[in-house]
């Protein structure tokens, strides 16, 4: 029997809700007009966005005028930080992000450092939670910017936001989040969270892939990054994917209305999940935070012995869809950035597997998976020379 294979990789992406698409689709082939076009077929395709750029405006608690469409996190976290680095010259060149961070983040610091800026990183727990006084002791009057994600993509952990910005407006440094992994989980709201610019993605929340936004406080002059017309009030160029930001606001919309449900469920399947990973299968440690200062949906575990990679192979040949490290650092045979920054050993760093739960998984699929996850560490441990050596092999 070919069972039907279990989606366990929401963190790296998820289907578009079957609503979304519904709401999409008559901006593909009716109302196609180009945004910035004087005429009914542009007005028809401004209204569109404007309702959405309202809608998404009122989740986070900010203006309309000050939410930018762009074609999803990576380049929202682009804009703000390259913007944000260039934004006050005279007041220094001194960047101050988590080591934790998402690639989009990281690789834009170390082009930045080559540019001449100086980029310094916060300091983490062994949950992957950003040390307060550490930070207090990095950030000074000439850092201009200071970011850190609201939750992270690998270990679910989940950030003080709003005490990291205290510190960052003590020096008068931009303060900006990712909340990529955090939208329609989280409160991400801007004006309590006080951040000055934030960014999210559509595919992370049942919405279509290819389109995100920036919020960019009022008042705050960020360099462009894509140079072109005059869409997103001169800020970013580019003819505006309406469908893609119809759909982002519908998913956004739904996921705020079933918040509460949602996290409800998916918290359940995780609880689960964890305790019965930690119980049935020896030499497993959880990596990240627990209870409330994780994602409702994510579980990072580390096995010792074996190699993330040939678990995530093993899974798959099961039809048990994971990731290993974080979508995009795997495909190469570096440890997780995320794992050691927590201070993990790098023979476990290299043998670490993420979960992440959605909407649509069911208390069967996780039962089904932790069977199949004992028998395949098993199975690998037995071939693992590190583990023969230890002698512990006739007693699993
Ligand atoms: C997925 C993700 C991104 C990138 O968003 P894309 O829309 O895929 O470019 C950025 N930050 C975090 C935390 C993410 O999980």
């Amino acid at each position: 029997m070919i069972k039907k294979p279990i989606y366990f990789d929401h963190a790296a992406t998820t289907p578009v809700d079957p609503a979304v698409l519904e709401k999409m689709l008559p901006y593909f082939t009716q109302v196609y007009g180009n945004a910035n076009s004087q005429h009914v077929f542009g007005r028809q395709a401004v209204s569109a966005v404007d309702k959405a750029r309202d809608d998404i405006a009122s989740f986070i608690g900010c203006k309309p005028s000050e939410l930018y469409f762009t074609s999803g996190g990576t380049e929202a976290d682009n804009w703000a930080l390259r913007g944000g680095a260039y934004s006050d010259r005279k007041k220094g060149k001194h960047i101050v992000i988590s080591p934790i961070e998402h690639a989009a983040m990281l690789s834009t610091a170390k082009e930045l450092v080559k540019e001449g800026f100086v980029v310094d990183y916060m300091k983490v727990d062994e949950f992957g939670v950003v040390d307060l006084e550490h930070l207090k002791s990095i950030v000074t009057d000439q850092t201009i910017f200071v970011g850190c994600m609201m939750a992270n993509n690998e270990v679910g952990t989940i950030e003080p936001i709003k005490e990291i910005a205290k510190i960052a407006h003590e020096h008068n440094a931009i303060m900006f989040t990712d909340a990529v992994q955090a939208a329609g989980v989280l409160d991400i709201n801007v004006k309590e969270l006080d951040v000055d610019m934030m960014s999210m993605s559509s595919h992370k929340i049942y919405g279509p892939k290819g389109v995100g936004a920036l919020y960019i406080k009022n008042g705050l002059r960020i360099k462009n990054l894509i140079s072109g017309g005059h869409q997103e009030r001169t800020k970013r160029g580019g003819t505006t994917n309406v469908a893609g930001v119809v759909g982002f606001a519908e998913a956004f919309r739904i996921a705020m209305e079933n918040r509460e449900q949602n996290n409800a469920h998916v918290t359940m399947l995780r609880d689960r999940f964890i305790s019965r990973i930690l119980n049935e299968i020896p030499y497993v440690k959880l990596n990240g935070a627990t209870g409330d200062k994780r994602l409702p949906a994510n579980a990072d575990f580390s096995f010792e012995f074996i190699e993330g990679e040939s678990i995530l192979f093993s899974l798959d040949l099961e039809g048990i869809a994971v990731s290993s490290g974080s979508a995009c650092s795997s495909g190469s045979l570096e440890p997780s950035h995320v794992l050691l920054a927590l201070g993990v050993e790098e023979a476990l760093a290299h043998g670490s597997i993420r979960f992440s739960f959605g909407k649509h998984n069911t208390v069967e699929q996780v039962d089904y998976a932790v069977n199949v996850i004992k028998y395949e560490v098993n199975r690998l441990r037995e071939m693992s020379p590190l583990f023969n050596a230890k002698g512990e092999i006739k007693n699993v």
